[in-house]
């Protein structure tokens, strides 16, 4: 019988540790080994290549000096959020090795701010800096699974679209979840007032938060049995939740106050408490009484609060970010041949009616609209070079006249 030796590599039986017999080969131990190596190397470079799309990823630092180019303020969140998003995409970049014990965690967030304030913009910019795919969900609109509304899974629908169905770059996405807190369960204690609606989202999305595979309907809508579906695994996906949770200032003010003697905080000293900004302090005792179920909580564990913005913050929100509305509107005006000069007062009269409407940064683009509107339509018509003065004389006028007058405070 003729000697059994290694197809590939010629070695005799006798001189290696194991040899496999194929039909009509055989394969001995240490080729075993290099092919696995060589699979492995092979996953890996496919995988850079066209399996996990780049991300651009910078230091907390750096992602912070982007982020004030365009959002204004919010230096805590904008500092707490830089690191969580720094520490989650650099545990995306760890090889998956087995001996090792230490896995790094996701670190989803939540946000706690006023409307306005710039918690879906933040979310929004964290992901232009990152080039990654990013959506919107509205948690209001999603039910448990079985309702009518929209099942969880709807979200990464939508995520799929914004990657172009690239299922591995949606895979690293930014999923920015809105209204968070209308999900709240309705009472803290779930046997007096069980809110069965809220308290089911909050569940179904336990899953989605923490990482799981999720088959998606690709072009969203109800799971029927014949539609093919696009598994998308959530394990690496950054959850980003926001909302203006309102009324619970309330809730943290009596805590602080009432904190027993002999318990030391953060805020020791009660006068020293900034009752104009009582979000500040809050914690995930604070979400819990609102009525997200610890369990929720725990899948978000970075909290960050948005201030409420300031007369100057709004003022400068006109001017100062790289698409600032006054820059917007002068490249607008300029395209028409026509040179816009917005005066202090006008600015300060349209920061005034933000102010009043409550809308955070939100309405100023409106009160701006209700301002320019007229001449946005009349002077392209008109021929040769223009000029447009907006004082606050103009600014007032023109408002006073337009719809946005009637403008409801929210
Ligand atoms: P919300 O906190 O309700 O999610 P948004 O982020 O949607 O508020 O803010 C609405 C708009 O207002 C944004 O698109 C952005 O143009 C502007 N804005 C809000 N906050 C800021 C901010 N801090 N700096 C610059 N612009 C802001």
């Amino acid at each position: 019988m003729a000697e059994v030796t290694c197809s590939f590599c010629g070695r005799n039986k006798k001189d290696v540790e194991l040899m496999i017999s194929g039909i009509h080969a055989h394969i001995c131990d240490k080729c075993i080994t290099q092919a696995y190596q060589i699979l492995q190397e092979d996953k890996k470079t496919k995988g850079e290549e066209g399996g996990l799309p780049k991300f651009n990823l910078i230091k907390p630092k750096d992602m912070k000096l982007f982020l004030d180019e365009y959002v204004i303020g919010q230096d805590i969140a904008k500092k707490i959020i830089s690191v969580a998003v720094y520490n989650h995409y650099k545990r995306l970049m760890q090889p998956n090795e087995e001996d090792d014990d230490v896995t790094i965690e996701k670190s989803n967030i939540i946000m706690v701010g006023e409307t306005g304030t710039g918690k879906t913009y933040l979310a929004r910019t964290l992901a232009r800096i990152l080039q990654v795919p990013f959506c919107i969900a509205d948690a209001t609109v999603l039910t448990e699974a079985g309702y009518v509304g929209e099942d969880v899974e709807s979200i990464l629908t939508r995520l799929l679209q914004a990657a172009d169905y690239d299922v591995h770059a949606a895979e690293r996405g930014i999923v920015y979840i809105d209204e968070i807190d209308k999900i709240a369960r309705k009472s803290d204690n779930p046997s007096i007032t069980r809110d069965v609606s809220g308290e089911g989202v909050q569940q179904a999305l336990l899953k989605l938060l923490e990482g799981t595979s999720v088959n998606v309907p690709p072009q969203g809508g109800r799971k029927h049995p014949d539609q093919k579906m696009i598994t998308v695994n959530t394990e690496n996906i950054l959850f980003i939740c926001g909302g203006a949770f309102d009324g619970i200032t309330r809730a943290i003010g009596n805590r602080l106050n009432t904190r027993p003697l002999g318990f030391s905080s953060e805020v020791s000293d009660v006068d020293h408490i900034d009752h104009e900004n009582l979000l500040q302090y809050i914690t995930a005792q604070d979400l819990k009484s609102f009525g997200l179920i610890p369990e929720l909580i725990g899948r978000l564990p970075v909290l960050s609060h948005l201030d409420p913005l300031s007369e100057t913050a709004l003022k400068e929100i006109l001017i100062k970010p790289k698409n600032a509305l006054v820059k917007q509107y002068k490249k607008l005006f300029t395209m028409e041949g026509v040179e816009v000069d917005f005066k202090a007062g006008a600015l300060d009269f349209i920061v005034e009616k933000a102010m009043e409407y409550k809308l955070g940064a939100r309405g100023l683009r409106s009160i701006c609209e209700a301002i320019i509107n007229d001449a946005m339509f009349e002077l392209p018509s008109q021929e040769g070079k223009k000029k447009l003065i907006i004082n606050r004389a103009y600014a007032e006028e023109k408002f006073s006249k337009s719809k946005y007058r009637k403008l409801k405070v929210a």
